[in-house]
């Protein structure tokens, strides 16, 4: 198979064209990797590294400071969304705003600026639309934690062309009450365990959501049950009853103290712990974290969803989203991304590496 080529000498909105145009839904990047290292190969200040359908592109110029970008290759399933269209302000198409947009303003950096004023490890990554044991930047973070060694880091993930900052954790459990069976028609020989998670609910529906101001930004809690099950037959009181709740709570908890504080809401019920991921606190006060903000604007959102920030911030890299495209948009079919914030992106990254 000859390798797409993409040409990093066109524009970030042409790039960002060509590569809504390689298919690449998640595990199945290996053409759009395959042409991405080719392109980043072709520049002798870069140090090209591939695993599996990731590409990190390295400078080593030997500066104080190490910053990654990183943008994730694939995309959700194709949704008679492709090839791409440009229309007016924007351009249409699978990907073009979660987040092939940022992608082409990373290889267009990568490209275009040999000598930045800080080392930069570029990182284009496969499989974050899916399962976590697929995610490429988990996949390097496992098999080459120097490759993600970095002061500071900016995902390209779509928010705006503004920073957002920090993300919120999330975490599941299940809520068990349970009663004793008996025929429907003597039902004062049980006790109905569906009727006993009323009181779950009403806990969910009374609490006040905890609203933090962390780094000057105001983050937003959320308890809520997310499914219900219970039921025996059509003629029997249920004996169980298993009310599935989801925690998204702001990054000053960390994943023990959220948990511990779900368990409190739930004082004296059968409380299982099914999913957890920390929250990332926003970092602003770090020094790398200051000076990128100053240079794109100053402008700070809290991100509410998790996002690969998490990762980094796990492993003590402070980082920020910082992306062309409405989040909002991000999995819709008409998906699409404003030409303006891929430019304005672009422009603001190569001034902050180059001034
Ligand atoms: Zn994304």
């Amino acid at each position: 198979m000859t390798t797409t080529h993409l040409d990093l000498t066109a524009d970030a909105v042409t790039l960002t064209g060509q590569l809504v145009d390689i298919e690449s839904v998640s595990l199945g990047e290996q053409e759009i990797a395959d042409a991405v290292e080719h392109a980043l190969s072709a520049y002798p200040h870069l140090a090209v590294t591939r695993r599996g359908h990731t590409v990190v592109a390295r400078t080593d110029l030997g500066r104080g400071e190490r910053v990654v970008i990183a943008g994730h290759l694939d995309t959700v399933p194709v949704n008679d969304n492709l090839p791409a269209r440009r229309e007016g302000g924007l351009l249409h198409g699978l990907g073009s705003c979660d987040m092939k947009g940022g992608d082409a303003v990373i290889l267009r950096l990568a490209a275009t600026v040999p000598e930045p004023n800080r080392d930069v490890t570029y990182i284009l990554y496969e499989a974050e639309e899916i399962e976590e044991r697929y995610n490429g930047l988990r996949l390097l973070a496992e098999s080459d934690p120097d490759l993600m060694a970095a002061d500071f880091a900016i995902l390209m993930e779509p928010s705006n062309a503004l920073v957002e900052a920090g993300c919120q954790g999330t975490l599941r459990v299940e809520v068990r009450t349970t009663g004793e069976r008996a025929h429907s028609a003597r039902s004062w020989r049980g006790v109905n365990a569906i009727h006993g998670a009323a009181e779950v609910l009403r806990c969910l529906t009374e609490y006040d959501a905890r609203r933090p101001v962390i780094d000057g930004l105001e983050y937003h809690e959320g308890l809520n049950a997310v499914s219900i099950r219970g039921g025996v037959a059509g003629n029997v009181l249920p004996d169980e009853c298993v009310v599935e709740v989801n925690f998204r709570f702001a990054p000053d908890r960390s994943e023990a103290e959220a948990e511990a504080f779900v368990r409190e809401v739930f004082d004296g019920y059968d409380v299982r712990l099914t999913d957890s991921a920390p929250g990332a606190l926003p970092g602003l006060d770090l020094p790398a974290a200051k000076a990128f903000v100053e240079a794109v604007g100053g402008e700070v959102n809290p991100k509410f969803g998790w996002t690969d920030v998490a990762r980094f911030s796990a492993l003590g890299v402070p980082a920020v989203n910082f992306g062309p495209g409405d989040p909002m948009l991000a999995h819709k079919q008409e998906e699409h991304v404003p030409i303006e914030h891929i430019e304005r992106c672009e422009a603001r990254l190569r001034s902050w590496l180059t001034s």
